[in-house]
């Protein structure tokens, strides 16, 4: 027997979705489910796959299969394909393993011809019949012939102008009988080819342009941009004609069985009456709500509604449904899993484990990361748009705030706004199409003048998380021009607009943005809290002073990872330290240290551990090298020359002078592995010690007030044990000294980072002494790789990392811990120290620790914890959960 190129609907089910593509597996699937379906057939991705590496031919046996199917369906549907007397019509679907909004084209219709138009409209009407055959010859030859569609348009339009008629449905029969006409001509003298009349011919041309079409530039680009695998290919599906245009009890529709863009428990969507599917996405009429259908249709509406709850209890989640009524009778097109905003995603799992749909480890699964990152993503501050100028208001298609310069077509907009370096682009069109996807791409919001929630620009816009308002009718767009003028006001092209896509307000000019509520999110905490329970890991936080520690934990943080101490040096306390740093002994150093900085930095320590009450602060001492706190080298030498060039003299020369002495006898020729970390409290002691009693005398006096403190104090950039043996126990000694002097006790650790190769390599050393480790991933990807952290990226790592250039990494290894080479360091220290000392605590406190794929693998090398800004930790738990789930 020949290979199976073709099932039937009643053959396929949900799962197959590989081969029958997304639209075929589950038009089979609600066959299965006995819901009303126009009968049709799917030619697999395998088909399509095969097609095209055979050179554009159909796989052996497959047209004889197709022959099959048309026969089952004319068995079904009492008429036969290609009968000119009573002919059956058939739509063709493209329909790829994932959904991929417009990008392949569909074909309804098909199967009319000059002969049979005729009969038709015996049947139906004159009316109905024409624009049907009207509408065939258009798609056809736009989707298979590649005929410029605005080109039908334009005929479209001169016919509704002589008629002097604005919609379609007011179009007389005589004008659609011209458009045939007029469309068949164009296509000829656009191709060299007549539209085919064997009605055989249009379907085996229809199938192989769906096949091509996975090739096509659009599909590329979509996939290329969204990481779709190439090899999948495109499946076909042949299925009977439903006509939602025979009338006012026809009609079509669009629905989400709950809003996509809220996630409130309410069908939603859009209805047309008397109207073919694609007028319904295209825009080009505006439709009505669908409730509407509740009272001009309440038996299709109560169809609808058993429908829809079918689907979703099935499927157990939000359905995105096509669907036509032909003369009152409701048939379903389509349906899946339905696009939605990160609200709706968020609030929707939650309802679905409250309604007894889904269970928590689902709707935590359900949640991903960017839509963590969505909802606590800047807004426009309420202020400022009171009192900005609102250019219009649109729909608000999809949810975010969007500043950025206008540009009218997608070309520009991917331009402009291309790479990192690009402009902030909004992308305003008249309405978009496949062909803008682009565009919408490199834009950071997207504004149209005509469409719906469901039209194209809306679904694609909501996909991407590209702020989108769409149907802002007020605008008028001059395209050739490019500008668009409303109210009277002229926005031209590269002119700054903001756009708040939750509202679908445009509003002059640059608006500022604050920073959402966290607490104001329940649902969003809700699967926090679930994350919470699955999770292993403890989500830390970086933070340097009270307030960035009282944020982290708002936002849920289990512990301060990494409190730099660099900034008790930086801004008004910069004069302070080079006051030290030029003390003429020893005791006088030590002196300044403790009279006029240790006050200052015991202040902050306290504030941090009252707020992390409970909680452990992981406190690195002094990491940068010094000259990083003193004036740069050059620009005092050019200072002191100044100065003795002019004759000046005096303490405020001579100082000059002995800081430039310092500085230049500090210079280094590679600082960043020069005298800093551990190297600088071994060879200044003071300088530790001062800021280890800072630490336990704030710690004390806290606890002394019933805080519950427990301070961790870390020593940076370590490489062998001896120096942790030289620092720590004099460190020590000083932290006993303090609770003896204050008379509390408090419970502490001491402990390393992990951050330069030799480290890790040695990990068990270093456990001996240490009682916890800390991966510093920045710096230990630096050095194992050998990569500057402040060069690297612009001068040659992004390119290596980019597929589309140099393509040499997968990753960029400071974005995403580089597990097959940094990672075995991390993996082998943590095993190697675990031996020496079981409870040796181990977390990361890098970059990595708010990126989801390196909190997997921290997940799986048995961290503790991960630490990363205040902003990332709710990121952070849900990703430690999805990880928890991943290796179950
Ligand atoms: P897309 O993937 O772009 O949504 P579809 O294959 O779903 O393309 O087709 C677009 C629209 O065409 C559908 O929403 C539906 O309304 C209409 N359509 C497709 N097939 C049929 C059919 N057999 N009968 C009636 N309308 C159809
Ligand atoms: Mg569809
Ligand atoms: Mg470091």
């Amino acid at each position: 027997m020949a290979h199976k190129w073709v099932y039937l609907f009643e053959e396929g089910n949900a799962s197959m979705r590989d081969l029958l593509g997304g639209k075929g597996a589950n038009l089979a699937e609600m066959v299965r489910l006995g819901l009303p379906v126009p009968p049709g057939f799917t030619c697999t991705t395998e088909a399509c796959l095969e097609y095209l590496n055979k050179g554009n031919k159909f796989p052996e046996g497959m047209w004889e299969q197709v022959l099959e199917g048309m026969e089952d369906l004319g068995k079904k549907m009492g008429r036969q394909f290609a009968d000119p007397s009573d002919p059956l019509l058939v739509s063709v679907r493209s329909g790829a393993r994932f959904s991929m909004p417009g990008m392949m084209d569909t074909i309804l219709n098909l199967g009319l011809n000059d002969a049979s138009v005729g009969a038709l409209a015996a049947k139906a009407g004159d009316r109905f019949a024409w624009d049907a055959y009207r509408r065939l010859v258009q798609m056809y030859s736009k989707v298979v012939l590649d005929v410029d569609g605005l080109l039908f348009e334009d005929i479209i339009h001169s016919i509704k102008e002589s008629e002097g008629v604005k919609l379609d449905p007011e179009v007389s029969v005589a004008g659609w009988q011209r458009a045939v006409e007029e469309f068949k001509a164009l296509t000829k003298r656009e191709t060299g080819i007549e539209f085919p009349q064997d009605p055989w011919k249009q379907l085996e041309l229809a199938i192989e342009a769906v096949f091509k079409s996975w090739n096509g530039k659009r599909a590329i680009d979509y996939r290329n941009a969204t990481g779709i695998s190439h090899k999948l290919g495109t499946a076909v599906n042949v299925q009977s004609m439903v006509f939602g245009n025979v009338g006012e009890d026809s009609g079509s529709g669009v629905a989400f069985t709950r809003n996509p863009s809220t996630g409130e428990n309410d069908f939603y969507g859009e209805y047309l009456f008397n109207a073919q599917g694609e007028d319904v996405v295209s825009g080009a009429r505006t439709p009505t709500e669908v409730h509407k259908l509740k009272v001009e249709a309440p038996e299709a509406w109560d169809t609808l509604m058993k429908v829809a709850k079918t689907l979703e209890t099935h499927y157990r989640d939000m359905q995105d449904m096509e669907f036509t009524l032909e003369n009152g009778t409701l048939y379903m097109l389509q349906t899946r899993n339905g696009k939605r905003t990160a609200a709706a995603t968020v609030k929707i799992a939650v309802d679905m484990v409250e309604e007894g749909l889904i269970s928590k480890e689902e709707a935590v699964q359900r949640v991903e990361a960017f839509h963590v990152d969505q909802l606590l993503h800047p807004r426009f501050d309420d202020a400022a748009m009171s009192s900005a100028v609102l250019l219009t208001k649109g729909l608000n298609a999809s949810p975010g705030a969007a500043v950025g310069e206008v540009y009218f077509d997608a070309d520009t907009a991917a331009e402009k706004g291309k790479g990192g370096e690009g402009h902030a682009v909004i992308l305003v069109r008249p309405e978009t199409t496949p062909d803008d996807v682009h565009g919408m791409l490199a834009a950071k919001g997207i504004l149209t003048q005509h469409g719906g929630a469901t039209s194209h620009a809306a679904v694609v816009a909501r996909q991407l998380g590209v702020p989108c308002v769409a149907g802002a009718e007020d605008i008028k767009i001059n395209l050739k021009e490019k500008f668009f003028v409303v109210d009277g006001i002229t926005i031209k092209e590269g002119d700054l607009i903001s756009l708040d896509g939750g509202t679908g307000r445009v509003f002059k000019g640059e608006l500022p943005t604050v920073v959402p509520s966290f607490d104001d999110q329940t649902e969003l905490k809700t699967i926090l809290e679930w994350a919470d329970d699955i999770r292993k890991l403890m989500i830390w936080a970086n933070a340097d002073d009270p307030e960035q520690a009282t944020m982290a934990r708002g936002f849920g943080a289990q512990g301060i990872g990494l409190c730099r101490t660099e900034h008790m040096f930086l801004g008004d306390r910069t004069e302070k330290f080079q006051k030290a740093v030029l003390a003429e002994t020893e005791e006088e150093f030590e002196r300044i240290l403790t009279d006029s900085l240790l006050p200052l930095q015991r202040e902050d320590f306290y504030g941090i551990f009252k707020s992390m009450d409970g909680l452990p602060v992981i406190i690195r001492l002094l990491d940068p090298p010094l000259h990083e706190f003193l004036p740069n080298r050059e620009d005092l030498l050019v200072e002191v020359t100044r100065m003795e060039t002019l004759g000046q003299t005096g303490p405020e020369l001579d100082k000059k002078k002995k800081l430039l002495a310092v500085v230049s006898d500090m210079h280094e020729f590679n600082p960043m592995l020069g005298l800093r970390g551990c190297r600088l409290g071994i060879t200044m002691p003071a300088l530790n010690r001062m800021q280890v009693r800072a630490i336990f005398e704030a710690a004390c006096d806290a606890a002394k007030e019933g805080t519950v403190v427990m301070p961790e104090v870390m020593i940076p950039l370590t490489a062998h044990v001896n120096e942790l043996k030289k620092i720590q126990p004099l460190l020590e000694e000083e932290a006993k000294q303090v609770m003896e002097e204050k008379g509390i006790e408090v419970e502490y650790k001491f402990g390393t980072m992990i951050e330069i190769p030799r480290a890790a390599l040695t990990a068990d050393e270093m456990a001996d002494v240490a009682q916890f480790f800390s991966f510093g991933t920045n710096d230990l990807t630096q050095m194992a790789w050998g990569l500057s952290r402040d060069d690297a990226e612009r001068k040659f790592l992004l390119r290596y990392a980019d597929e589309n250039d140099l393509g040499i990494l997968e990753k960029n290894p400071f974005q995403t811990l580089d597990e097959t080479g940094v990672g075995q360091l991390v993996f082998m220290a943590v095993e190697k120290g675990r031996k020496i000392r079981p409870d040796l605590e181990v977390g990361i406190c890098g970059e990595h620790g708010g990126d989801p794929e390196s909190i997997e693998i921290c997940h799986r090398a048995g961290l503790n914890y991960v630490s990363c800004s205040p902003f990332r930790v709710p990121v952070a738990r849900l990703a430690a959960a999805h990880a928890a789930l991943k290796n179950k």
